[in-house]
């Protein structure tokens, strides 16, 4: 197959990358970390990056924990992490429903989703149904085998759930049909994920894909490739887009997020993406540029 030798690598001795970014937005799973896993080196390249006085963000698209969580997940792995730095798709569907000013029409969220999401939505104060609590729930029917719904929930919002089933499915697609206005919010599409290196494993584009298949409907998406942590981050802090640079494994959501920003993008092969599928012809996200991992900053 003919090869997209246009992307440099990040050794490249005129990337010159370092002199022209002051901040780094890193994702988390395939650049950070992969599963529970450290991936060799990064204590001492983001040692490196914040002596040489770089800023840092951390962003993940997975919602199953909130920030704080993921607080808690650093530091299990040793790294001393300010929360100020952490982002998840889960707070970002918080963050839009702030922006939106949801808590003003008094209405309730209807989760689909693991605890990251409903921690989240606490903190915000925000009142949801659904998520754990639906676990393995039976259909709670009445006497005209009518799954009941709850006509006060004003937004779905769908992440990734380990315990999806038919019912909660269901109860998503009444809310979303039937109660006038209501949003359907969806954390992130990533189609698979690596709960472990052994294999893919479906992501939480099969969640959303299940609601937008019974409700005809598109979701608003929170996390990346969506403008909203960007811009969150952008107003919160008056940051210079043109010399941010998205940090990724994924083409489809961190690079994409990236180019589709005004960021610098370089990916990195240390999570899911080979060399062979970035530099394929059929590939048509391309990063300013790609190197094996983040301690590739420091090779040149
Ligand atoms: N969603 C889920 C459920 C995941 O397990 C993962 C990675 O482990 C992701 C999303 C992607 O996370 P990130 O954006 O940090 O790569
Ligand atoms: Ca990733």
């Amino acid at each position: 197959t003919a090869l997209n030798a246009q992307v440099p690598k990040l050794s490249d001795p005129q990337s010159n990358l370092l002199d022209n970014v002051d901040v780094f937005i890193f994702d988390c799973d395939g650049v950070i970390w992969r599963g529970d896993s450290l991936i060799d080196g990064i204590p001492e390249t983001l040692d490196k990056l914040r002596a040489a006085g770089k800023k840092m963000f951390f962003v993940t698209n997975n919602s199953t924990k909130s920030r704080a969580g993921y607080k808690k997940k650093f530091d299990s792995l040793g790294l001393d992490i300010p929360p100020e730095e952490i982002f998840s798709s889960s707070f970002a569907a918080a963050a839009y429903l702030e922006q939106t000013k949801f808590k003003d029409t008094g209405k309730k969220v209807y989760i689909i989703g693991e605890v990251g999401i409903c921690d989240e939505l606490d903190l915000i104060d925000v009142p949801w149904i659904g998520g754990p609590n639906d676990k393995g729930k039976e259909p709670d029917m009445g006497p005209g085998g009518k799954l009941e719904h709850d006509k006060d929930v004003g937004a779905v919002i769908v992440g990734f759930d380990r315990h999806v089933n038919y019912y909660k499915i269901q109860s998503a697609q009444l809310c979303i049909n039937e109660n006038p206005g209501c949003e359907f919010i969806a954390t992130n599409l990533d189609a698979v994920t690596h709960l472990t290196d052994a294999q893919e494993w479906a992501g939480n584009g099969s969640m959303v894909g299940a609601i937008k298949g019974c409700t005809g409907k598109e979701p608003t998406v929170v996390g990346k490739p969506s403008p909203l942590m960007i811009d969150y981050l952008e107003e919160k802090l008056n940051l210079d887009k043109s010399r941010i640079c998205m940090v990724g494994d994924r083409l489809d959501t961190d690079v994409l997020f990236g180019t589709d920003n005004g960021l610098k993008t370089v990916l990195v092969l240390s999570g899911v993406t080979s060399e062979e599928k970035l530099l394929s012809e059929e590939n048509k996200i391309t990063p300013d540029f790609y190197a094996d991992d983040i301690n590739a900053f420091f090779d040149s």
